[in-house]
């Protein structure tokens, strides 16, 4: 065999829990290793890790991701009181991908893989829509109240030399009522809005964002704003160099375009509608295990992952000795992305060569009729058989060796 693939720059590794922490050990053995001089710097983000650090190595993982530029992500139990008597923690540890985020100030996108023999829901979709959810503030932020009849409720905002703004927002009369007060912040529309641009660059896809600005006059027109400002005044040039486009457009107007659309967009969302557009996207292409996900700050950091959880059914049926046929393609991918990304910021062609590699052989071997359980019940190819999580891997690496 031909001599293995040199890193220069470590990729950040962030272990994980349950049957993807399997999967993931599986992978490096059967297709990565063989292949690569895997330079990594290791975080076991397992829970039992996480609870003996009192969760510290999250925050030393993201600190790293920050100094090396990428990172590949596991996925993590977000504990909760099941997990509390489980596990014996000392506490009910945050969702490490929230402190990741946090802590890298980062923008999701999250792109389905494609394969023949999987339709999906809306057929014209041949081509991958992915969502870029905004992750600050807005609904997820609020402060709202129940008030009651009688009541008169107003906006008031004090600066900071103590003059007061009022603005009416309702004066209940003959109904008690409800009411809400969100915010966001110009420093983290304009973050979002770089994010997106450049990976629509990245990507070489046209970029789609969308808002309810004629009613919003103010709070989501702030957002069509800064969109607009940072694209014309950093990006437009470099936009119609590589041949893509921005498009903005009302949300009810993008929701039509989309459903008629083939695909081929990144789709940039506010908080809530990345929310609830994930979850509809992710469902009409078929399955979240061939769903990835990559974190991109606002200074080009890079953390890929898996959009599915630890898969715990197929966990706990591992650990009883039974066969498991859970799907590592969302997992595999997350590699080859943090893969790619170090090749092209260490100017590696031969990684870049391989990451693409190994995407293909794993795409040929599910159209070749080789898939794990959840595809096989998605999948209408005549051929299509049924394997367990290891022979998957095992398959995808026949296919592997004679491309490389
Ligand atoms: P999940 O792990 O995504 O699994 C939900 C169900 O979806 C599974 O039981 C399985 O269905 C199917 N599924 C998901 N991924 C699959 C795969 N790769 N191959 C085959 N089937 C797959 O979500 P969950 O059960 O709600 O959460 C489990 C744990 O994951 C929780 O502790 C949660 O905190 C964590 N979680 C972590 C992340 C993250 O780190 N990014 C995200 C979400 C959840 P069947 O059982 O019907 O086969
Ligand atoms: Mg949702």
């Amino acid at each position: 065999m031909a001599e293995k693939i040199k890193m220069t720059t470590p990729l950040v590794e962030m272990d994980g829990d349950e049957m993807t922490r399997i999967i993931w050990k599986m992978i490096k053995d059967i297709l990565i290793y063989p292949y690569v001089d895997l330079k990594s710097e290791y975080y076991d983000l397992g829970l039992e890790y996480r609870n003996e650090t009192n969760d510290k190595v999250t925050v030393d993982s993201a600190e790293a991701t920050k100094k090396y530029g990428v990172a590949v992500k596991c996925a993590t139990i977000t504990p909760n009181a099941d997990r509390m008597t489980e596990y014996n923690l000392k506490e009910m540890w945050k969702s490490p991908n929230g402190t990741i985020r946090a802590i890298l100030d980062g923008t999701v996108f999250r792109t389905p893989i494609i394969v023949k023999g999987i339709t999906p829901y809306i057929p014209t979709w041949t081509k991958p829509i992915t969502i870029a959810r905004h992750a600050y503030g807005d609904v997820y932020k609020n402060t709202e109240m129940q008030v009651k009849d009688g009541a008169k409720c107003e906006l008031v905002v004090t600066d900071k030399d103590g003059k007061e703004t009022r603005q009416l927002i309702h004066e209940f009369k003959g109904s008690d009522g409800i009411i809400q007060g969100l915010h966001n912040i110009d420093k983290s529309i304009g973050s979002f809005a770089r994010a997106c641009f450049n990976f629509a660059l990245d990507s070489k896809k046209d970029l789609w964002f969308a808002s309810k600005d004629t009613i919003s006059k103010k709070y989501d027109h702030r957002f069509k704003d800064i969109f607009n400002e940072i694209f014309e005044a950093e990006y437009k040039e470099k936009f119609d160099e590589a041949g893509i486009e921005y498009f903005y457009t009302l949300i009810d107007d993008a929701v039509a375009r989309v459903v008629r659309s083939e695909g081929g967009y990144i789709w940039a969302c506010k908080n809530y509608d990345g929310d609830v557009m994930s979850d509809m996207v992710a469902t009409a292409y078929g399955s979240l295990a061939m769903m990835t996900s990559v974190l991109v700050s606002p200074d080009g950091v890079y953390e890929y992952e898996a959009a599915h959880g630890t898969v715990q059914r197929h966990y706990y049926k591992h650990l009883k000795g039974e066969e498991t046929s859970t799907n590592s393609v969302a997992t595999l991918f997350a590699w080859t992305g943090a893969l790619r990304k170090r090749g092209e910021l260490d100017k590696l062609p031969e990684l870049m060569n391989f990451a693409d590699k190994l995407e293909e052989a794993t795409i040929k071997t599910i159209e070749d009729g080789v898939m794990t359980g959840d595809l096989y019940l998605l999948s209408n190819l005549e051929n299509k058989k049924k394997v367990n999580t290891e022979d998957f891997l095992l398959a995808v690496n026949d296919r592997l060796k004679e491309m490389l």
